[in-house]
This record gives structure tokens, C-alpha cells and sequence, in this order.
């Protein structure tokens, strides 16, 4: 437990929480949740699943109705070829992360991970005792892991690259010129797995398109874990729905992880991740859209605030600012000396909640989830402009 850290990003989430609940007017960019809910075939089935409880336990690897969806959902996204056994489900793909980390790595295993890395992918890996490689990738390279880079890290020991696309906290894409390279590289080391997270699949603006290593190497599929999730694709991030599509073997020891600890997802959530995987895909499209309008909108806010640069997102719903230019300064009587400064006194004095760069990796920057309602997002880039115009 001593290797262990509570999420940095649910702190500042509770924090925004209490300030509100003492009556402070609070804009919460913080949290990564996609702000809608499912539609209503998703509560249709889940109701109709609580009448005809089986009463039993369930699949350590999933039932095969939602096996089967999930298997549709993959095939609609170009992923052809996978079958039942090639897939495992988790409590969110956060579970799935931490079992697909236990049954590889083994402690001192080197793992490389590009910065910024979204904090469970360092926390989990920590908690493993994983020897950890960070790729240190910077604004000016838009945030994203080079080939270059991939390359001079991977050692003997190396186990596992964890490639995040889209990326959280950045909302970085990587383009199909950019995965081919890192595919390159990676053919040339069989040793090495690669956990392919793209949560935010069905979150990518900008026609950009989701291009994937299974695409432009197929024959790394036999140690690439897809993984998904319905959190932010279908609004259900409380269902906690993950999965991992990967080689038989390592589904496999995901299985038997499964039915060490959490032994089955319960029949109403599943019932309801059917519902939303066959259903109606409009939702996630239509959300995308609105994202791609609030991406627009903090874009031009950022614009006009000197001193702050911020490469343009293009997917997921995060920007991911460099606010170093405010370093040194003070708003009022507080001075800020770093990104932790600057979101505790932007916090104090705006009500403005958004997560310091520092526990992504990168302390020049900071998080904001810009899923909120229009009119607060509006008001808190008001907010926060206001007080990058107030520092001296
Ligand atoms: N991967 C990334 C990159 C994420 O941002 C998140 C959630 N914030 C997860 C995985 C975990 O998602 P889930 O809700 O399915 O556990």
C-alpha cells in the first residue's frame, strides 16, 4: 500500500463537491464525465432484466449476449476476426486496466508510458511495482509519443507500452501516419505487449478518424489489448462497463482475475450494456458533435489569453493548456508558483475547478473537462480568463 495513491483527479472532483455544498458557486472542470445520460431503450432493458432475475451468478468473462455486442461493436469499428474467447469484460475499463497490468507485468517489469499519461495508467502500474519508463511528450510535440522516442526506450525488460487514443488529458489524435511509425517500431520488438486504450473512440473531431495499430499492423494482433468502455461512448460512466479484446491467452488470465475478485458484472448492467451497444449509435455521434462545438469554444478563449499556448484537441472532451507564462505571479495577495498554485488559487478566487497538470505528468499545464452545460462552460472560460487578466 505504500506504493498506493488515491486519483489525484477524484481529489480535486470532492473538493469542488464540498465547495458547493457549502454553498459556493462552483464550475466544475474536473471530472472526466461526459455529461448525458443514455438513451431511454437503456433503461428499458435494465427494468426488464430486474423482472426476470436468473437469481444466479454470471460469466466471469461476460454473458454471451453482451460478449456478442460487444463483438458487433468491434466489427462496426473495422476490428474483424475477434471471437467470444478473445474478449473478457471488467467493472469499467479501469478494472480491466489493472487486471490486463497484474497478469503481465511482473514487479520490476519495465513499462514505458508517454506524458501525459491519465493517472490510473501511473497509479496502477505504481501499485504493480512496474519499473516505470516515462516518455516525456512535450506541448511542442503536441503532446504525442514519436517512433523515435518508442524506440529509445524499449529495452530486454521491456513489457508493455501503454498507447492512449484519443488521449486523456490532452485530447491529442494521434494521426495514421503517426501509429504506423510507432507500428514500425513496435514489429521490431516482439516482446513487448502493447495496451491500446481508446475509451474515446467515438469521440474524434476534425474528420481525423480513429486509426489503430490493429489496422496498419495486423500482426500485432497477437499482443495488442483493445480496450473500450461504455463510460463516455454511451453516457454510462456509473455503469462501470469496460472490456478488453486481446490475444486467447491473455483474455484468458483476465478470466480467471475475474473470477478471483469480482466473479460476474450484475445482469442489470449487462442487460443495459446490450441495449446501448445494439441500440441506436446516434447518441454518441451527436454528442461528439457537441464536444467538437465546446472544443471550439475554449479554443477561442484560450486564444485571447496571452502567454497561454494549448495544441488543439481533437477527440475526447479535455484541453490540456500550458499555463506556465502565469508562474511567478500572483493573483491578489496569492502568488502561484506552479500548476497546483494555480488551480487551488483560480479554485479560491473563481470557483473554477479544473486538475493540475503535475498529476498527469506534466506540471506546466492543467486539465479542463469541458463536458459542462453551455452556459457554465461559457461562464467559467469567462471566469477563467478574467483571472489570467488579473495576474501581475
Ligand atoms: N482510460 C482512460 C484514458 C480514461 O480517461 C478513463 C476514465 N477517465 C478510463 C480508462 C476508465 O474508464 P472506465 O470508466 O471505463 O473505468
Amino acid at each position: 500500500m505504500s506504493r498506493a495513491v488515491p486519483s489525484a483527479i477524484m481529489a480535486v472532483a470532492e473538493k469542488a463537491k464540498a465547495l458547493k455544498a457549502q454553498g459556493r458557486d462552483i464550475i466544475s472542470f474536473s471530472i472526466g464525465v461526459p455529461n448525458f445520460l443514455p438513451g431511454e431503450h437503456v433503461y428499458a432493458a435494465a427494468h426488464q432484466a430486474l423482472d426476470r432475475d436468473s437469481g444466479n451468478y454470471g460469466s466471469n468473462r461476460g454473458p454471451d449476449g453482451l460478449l456478442d455486442a460487444f463483438l458487433a461493436h468491434f466489427k462496426r469499428n473495422g476490428f474483424d476476426g475477434f471471437e467470444r474467447k478473445n474478449l473478457c469484460v471488467g467493472v469499467g475499463a479501469k478494472h480491466v486496466i489493472f487486471n490486463v497490468m497484474y497478469a503481465i507485468l511482473e514487479e520490476g517489469d519495465e513499462l514505458i508510458l508517454p506524458a501525459p499519461y491519465w493517472t490510473s495508467h501511473i497509479d496502477i502500474a505504481r501499485i504493480l511495482g512496474a519499473d516505470i519508463k516515462v516518455a516525456y511528450c512535450g506541448s511542442e510535440q503536441d503532446y504525442k509519443l514519436t517512433a523515435a522516442q518508442l524506440e529509445s526506450l524499449i529495452s530486454p525488460r521491456t513489457k508493455l507500452l501503454v498507447l492512449n487514443n484519443p488521449g486523456n488529458p490532452t485530447g491529442m489524435v494521434y494521426t495514421e501516419a503517426e501509429i504506423r511509425a510507432l507500428g514500425d517500431v513496435l514489429s521490431k520488438h516482439p516482446h513487448v505487449w502493447i495496451l491500446s486504450d481508446d475509451i474515446y473512440n467515438q469521440m474524434i473531431f476534425d474528420g481525423l478518424g480513429w486509426h489503430h495499430l490493429l489496422k496498419t499492423h495486423p500482426h500485432l494482433r497477437d499482443r495488442v489489448i483493445l480496450l473500450d468502455s461504455l463510460s463516455k461512448t454511451y453516457g454510462m460512466p456509473g455503469w462501470r462497463v469496460g472490456v478488453a479484446a486481446a490475444p486467447v491467452e491473455l483474455a484468458q488470465a483476465l478470466v480467471t482475475l475475474n473470477s478471483n475478485h469480482i466473479t460476474n458484472l450484475p445482469e442489470v448492467v449487462c442487460a443495459a450494456a446490450i441495449a446501448a451497444l445494439t441500440g441506436p449509435q446516434d447518441i454518441p455521434q451527436k454528442m461528439a458533435g457537441e464536444f467538437m462545438a465546446k472544443r471550439d469554444e475554449v479554443m477561442a478563449t484560450f486564444a485571447r489569453i496571452q502567454g497561454l499556448s494549448c495544441p488543439r484537441p481533437q477527440g475526447a472532451f479535455y484541453a490540456f493548456p500550458d499555463v506556465s507564462f502565469a508562474f511567478g505571479k500572483r493573483h491578489g495577495a496569492a502568488s502561484i508558483t506552479d500548476d497546483v498554485d494555480f488551480c487551488n488559487v483560480l479554485l479560491d478566487a473563481k470557483g473554477v475547478a479544473c486538475v493540475p497538470g503535475s498529476a498527469f505528468g506534466e506540471p506546466k499545464a492543467l486539465r479542463i473537462s469541458y463536458t459542462c452545460k453551455a452556459q457554465e462552460l461559457t461562464e467559467g472560460l469567462k471566469r477563467f480568463e478574467e483571472f489570467c487578466s488579473e495576474l501581475h
